[in-house]
């Protein structure tokens, strides 16, 4: 399974932020560039390079070496982009992700929940016992909400997600 481009930048931004996508664009289908050049290519600053190249490096999505400048003495380093992390990154986030959904999901089924009419405010019972059943925001009284369309809502994206997660570790 390949990934679309807008999937791959959607991953790379959720790890290491949107503003590394220009610089990506410019590592990609390269090898051992030098972060000098990666500067004069993307149009930005060294410094602002080095920072997106380090947090693209927390999450294995770059590699370097680097060689000493004989003449200057210091350490020039060249930057590999790491295509195929990119789907085990994806897989990654897919499982936080679940871990977060299944505890939403948990926490919908154990709950009472009391919606206000003005959608400004979604208690659970012990929280809607402490203001009297009235919205904190606009204090009109508190409905109690039927929350099983939420919760099949959350199953079936936690289905969805499992099904993902297992057709990835078989590619
Ligand atoms: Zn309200």
């Amino acid at each position: 399974m390949t990934l679309t481009s807008k999937e791959i930048d959607t991953v790379i931004s959720e790890v290491a932020g949107e503003d590394v996508l220009e610089l990506v664009k410019v590592l990609k289908g390269k090898r051992n560039i030098s972060e000098f050049k990666l500067a004069q290519d993307a149009k930005q600053e060294i410094n602002i390079i080095r920072n997106q190249l380090y947090r693209l490096y927390d999450s294995n999505l770059v590699s370097f070496t680097r060689k000493k400048d004989k003449q200057k003495g210091w350490y020039i380093y060249y930057w590999t982009f790491n295509d195929g992390r990119v789907k085990d990154l994806r897989t990654l986030l897919k499982k936080k992700r679940l871990v977060k959904l299944k505890e939403r999901l948990d926490k919908e089924q154990k709950n009472q929940f009391f919606l206000c009419k003005n959608a400004c405010s979604r208690l659970t019972f012990e929280q809607a016992t402490d203001t009297y059943y009235k919205c904190p925001e606009c204090a009109s009284l508190l409905n109690q909400q039927d929350n099983l369309k939420t919760i099949n809502h959350i199953q079936s994206e936690i289905e969805i997600l499992e099904k993902e997660v297992r057709i990835n570790q078989k590619n």
